[in-house]
């Protein structure tokens, strides 16, 4: 399944020694590297090229001797001489783990890129392809993290036995999480005073009782992982349970912790899923168990999302929800043809409507306001899109109205398609797997739907 050949770990190398062999430049980044841990940092070499002094190294000028590695958890072999070549065999008599630097393929072990918050170390390797790219990365993470990080877990540490001994369970992660994210401790902290305030949380937690259950009505996107916002983002990694439908996707559902329990509920065409009133029921009895619950919808949970159904039955049984926005398909679906959906003098209007099961009345009405110019995003119409365009043209919508199609909206392999209302009324369409927004108004004119299938009326059977 695997595709490292290097497995990450921490290694132990307290109260023992690191061995360098070398005195040059090469040396002394290992060396200060081997010095961010507590272990005895040794270097070997007749000669030093470089300042070692004002490190906390203990230097042994003179050439290497094999019983340099009593105690040794690690080698690094800087040298190219002599002495480099006896440390290697050494290393490799003793079984100590050798690094020899610059030579991957005589290295038992990488050292990654280190980004240090003790106790918290966060370690980034390419298995020596990319050093570099690995330094880049690493200064990213650098900039992202406050340099307060480590005393805060240290904090956390060390109100281990007070937080067992009065929250278990989701409540003390939640003091947890409380705790280790919170500006006024990290602003109290850096004035010494941590701990009183970490205690005065803790309080706080056990005095507030269990917590209530909550259910977050949230926006997954189109269905690419980067079109989650940040704060769905940071719900789920909190949710107890993920309660998710076909749509959302999957990179999605995996961002909340790994020990959340995630339920999928449907709603794929043609497989069994759970009933609307299934799921309002589940949401409930979840959160009445005191579980945050995230209910992760495709989209916007407020389009076409059945939110409305969910919120009735939470104000029902009276818990508490929040919702929280999405990129809606039809917005994906603009953004991927860059089309603009509003557009001076030729569209004052941007309506999303549901084909499926349309009156006539409201397919009068629609035909209206894209023949007035307005741009209309029809969601679940894919399958009646044929049907639905004939019934636009015969509420009177023009026939050379342009339709522009995106299948899989917003995700890499996107399929689109253009042509006229006409053109699309005049067979079943016959469009790729996968769900679909149908756009009909002029401003789809205006967008860019290069790579589009064109829709001709000879591709299409006549209905
Ligand atoms: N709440 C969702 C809509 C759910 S209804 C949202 O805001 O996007 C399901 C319909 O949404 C599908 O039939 C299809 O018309 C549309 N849809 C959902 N995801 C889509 C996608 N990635 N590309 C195109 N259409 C999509």
């Amino acid at each position: 399944m695997g595709e490292l050949t290097t497995f990450p770990v921490s290694y132990k190398v307290e109260g023992q020694r690191i061995v360098i062999v070398g005195g040059g430049e090469e040396a002394l980044n290992k060396a200060r590297l081997a010095i961010k841990t507590t272990a005895l940092v040794v270097i070997i070499s007749r000669t030093f090229e470089v300042d070692f002094s004002g490190l906390p190294v203990t230097l042994l000028p003179r050439g290497f001797e094999p019983a340099d590695l009593v105690g040794a958890a690690l080698v690094f072999v800087a040298d190219h001489g002599p002495d480099g070549a006896a440390a290697k065999v050494a290393a490799r008599a003793a079984k100590i783990p050798l690094n020899v630097v610059d030579v991957p393929e005589e290295c038992d072990f990488y050292t990654p890129a280190i980004i240090d918050r003790a106790p918290i170390t966060i370690a980034v390797a390419s298995e020596g392809d990319a050093p570099v790219l690995a330094r880049l990365i690493r200064a990213r993470i650098e900039a992202a993290l406050s340099p307060n990080l480590g005393a805060m877990a240290r904090l956390a540490g060390s109100m281990r036995d007070k937080v067992a001994a009065l929250l278990q369970g989701p409540r003390a992660r939640r003091y947890y999480e409380e705790l280790v994210t919170s500006p006024e401790v990290e602003a109290e902290l850096i004035r010494g005073q941590g701990m009183p305030k970490a205690e005065a949380l803790l309080a706080q937690h056990v005095e507030n009782g269990e917590s209530p259950g909550v259910v977050w009505l949230i926006g997954a996107g189109p269905g690419a992982e980067d079109l989650l916002t940040l704060r769905a983002q940071r719900l789920l990694q909190e949710a107890d349970v993920i309660v998710h439908d076909h749509l959302v996707p999957a990179a999605a559902v995996e961002m909340g912790r790994r020990d959340a329990e995630r339920i999928l509920v449907g709603k794929q065409k043609g497989h069994h899923s759970f009933t609307q009133a299934e799921i309002n029921g589940l949401i409930v009895r979840l959160a009445k168990q005191g579980k945050r619950v995230a209910r992760l919808k495709g989209g916007d949970p407020m389009v076409f999302g059945r939110a409305g159904e969910e919120i009735d039955a939470l104000n029902a049984a009276g818990i508490a929800y929040h919702v929280v926005p999405g990129v809606t398909a039809a917005l994906a679906a603009a953004a991927d043809t860059a089309t603009p959906v509003t557009l001076r003098k030729i569209s004052t209007g941007f309506v999303l409507a549901t084909a499926h099961g349309a009156e006539s009345e409201e397919l009068r009405h629609w035909a209206a306001l894209a023949s007035a110019g307005l741009t209309l995003a029809l969601y679940m119409g894919k399958s009646v899109a044929g049907q639905t365009a004939a019934r636009l043209i015969a509420e009177g919508a023009g026939a050379d109205i342009p339709v522009g199609v995106v299948v899989r909206a917003g995700r890499r392999d996107r399929v689109l398609y253009r042509g006229t209302l006409g053109s699309l009324a005049s067979g079943d369409a016959a469009l790729e797997d996968g769900p679909a927004i149908i756009f009909v108004g002029e401003a789809i004119a205006h967008g860019d739907w290069s790579g589009a299938i064109e829709i001709a009326r000879s591709q299409f059977k006549v209905a």
